[in-house]
């Protein structure tokens, strides 16, 4: 079973200088009366409950913190220097972490600033992170969602969901401290490698077909003659995590997450969103090959391992003329195997 508290090596690089303070999020009281009668059905949830958030921490990862006072340019430059997806935000006035910049945030930007290849978008360029919140928190007012080391799993999962964030610092509330940034990836992560010593559950013999989870209806795909311009606006309207990229006849041809756009910051070519999405996909460095897919007829057991071997945050379910038929998340197969068999749709509410 997986270790209990031991030595963690964090490396953290902060922008600026990291403070003592932190806000922990209350977490909302959850219903956890169990709406399934069959003990099956609750291996994994009880799993989840029985292990915290410490317990799939990594024994060491590289943190970075942003002060809210550097530019939003610098900030995207230093994700990609330093390989990560997201960081806490620091405030050093309130002495606290009020938030998290992640790619979603750079999309946002792009996309709302962006004119033409003609024209240098100004706001990426000067603006700070605290200019930049105080527009985007406009329209959201979110604070930070942020979890303690001790609290389950469990609670973790539901929070990722109900708040539709794919990043969850995890918060020392001793010292205020981010200790690490917990991902749906990691939390399956986890599960596969020591979940592998409890039973296995009847339903992961099921197949895609019999179980139904996933999303098959309304789909966001990009046609491959798009504009990159166009996909970051459905990104920004539907809260899809990526998008298949399709030919006329919608077939699968690639695969553009919501990860991929921080390429356009590693070669630095935001400034041309007006290239079709056959460009966009050729340019990226990307380290999946191909589209990782999936069939109706195959087994919930096959899906998680290929999600979890392939370590990507979905699958694209075709038919077999390779059509877009639907889209297998990591939050659909955490809310199906944790929260509904604790009477809890986190992700649909
Ligand atoms: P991505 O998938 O690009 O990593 P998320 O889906 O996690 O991004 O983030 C969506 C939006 O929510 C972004 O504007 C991001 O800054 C914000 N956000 C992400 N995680 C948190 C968090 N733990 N607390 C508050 N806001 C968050
Ligand atoms: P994150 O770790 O931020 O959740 P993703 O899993 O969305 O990131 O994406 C990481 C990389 O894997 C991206 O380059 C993306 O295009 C690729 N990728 C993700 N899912 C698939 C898939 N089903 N098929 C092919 N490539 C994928
Ligand atoms: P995610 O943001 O990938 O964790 O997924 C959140 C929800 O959105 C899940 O129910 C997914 O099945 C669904 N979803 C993800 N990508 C798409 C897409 N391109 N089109 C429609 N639904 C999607």
């Amino acid at each position: 079973m997986p270790k209990r508290r031991g030595h963690r090596l964090l490396t953290l690089i902060t922008f600026f200088f990291l403070g003592q303070a932190a806000t922990q999020d209350e977490l909302p009281k959850i219903n956890t009366v169990c709406t399934s009668s069959d003990p099956d059905a609750e291996v994994y949830m009880n799993f989840m409950k029985k292990h915290c958030c410490y317990d799939a921490m990594p024994t060491s990862c590289k943190l970075v913190v942003f002060d809210t006072t550097l530019q939003v340019k610098k900030a995207f430059f230093a994700l990609v220097a330093n390989g990560l997806r997201a960081a806490p935000l620091w405030d050093s006035k309130s002495q606290r972490f009020v938030g998290m910049l992640t790619i979603t945030d750079f999309i946002n930007i792009l996309h709302r600033y962006y004119k033409s290849p003609m024209v240098q978008i100004y706001e990426l360029e000067e603006h700070k992170i605290e200019t930049w919140r105080d527009v985007y928190l406009q329209c959201c007012n979110r604070c930070l969602i942020s979890i303690t080391p001790d609290a389950s799993l469990f609670d973790a999962i539901y929070s990722l969901l109900k708040h539709k964030i794919h990043r969850l610092p995890v918060i020392d509330p001793k010292s205020g401290n981010v200790l690490h940034i917990l991902t749906h990836k990691r939390i399956l992560k986890f599960l596969h490698l020591f979940g592998a010593m409890i039973p296995k559950p009847k339903f992961l013999q099921k197949t895609v077909e019999e179980v139904g989870i996933g999303t098959f209806k309304e789909i966001a795909t990009v046609q491959e003659t798009a504009t990159l311009y166009d996909a970051l606006s459905v990104f920004v309207a539907r809260r899809v995590s990526a998008l298949p990229v399709v030919d006329s006849k919608g077939k699968v041809l690639a695969l553009y997450s919501r990860f991929d756009v921080i390429n356009l910051a590693a070669q630095k070519t935001y400034n041309n969103l007006n290239m079709t999405m056959r460009e966009a996909v050729r340019r990226r460095t990307c380290f999946v090959e191909g589209v990782i897919k999936c069939y109706g007829h195959e087994t919930l057991e096959t899906i998680i391992d290929r999600i979890v071997k392939a370590e990507v945050h979905r699958l694209v379910l075709v038919d077999r003329e390779d059509v877009v038929r639907g889209i297998i998340s990591l939050s659909d197969l955490l809310q199906a195997m944790v929260l509904t068999p604790a009477g809890i749709d986190a992700l649909f509410s």
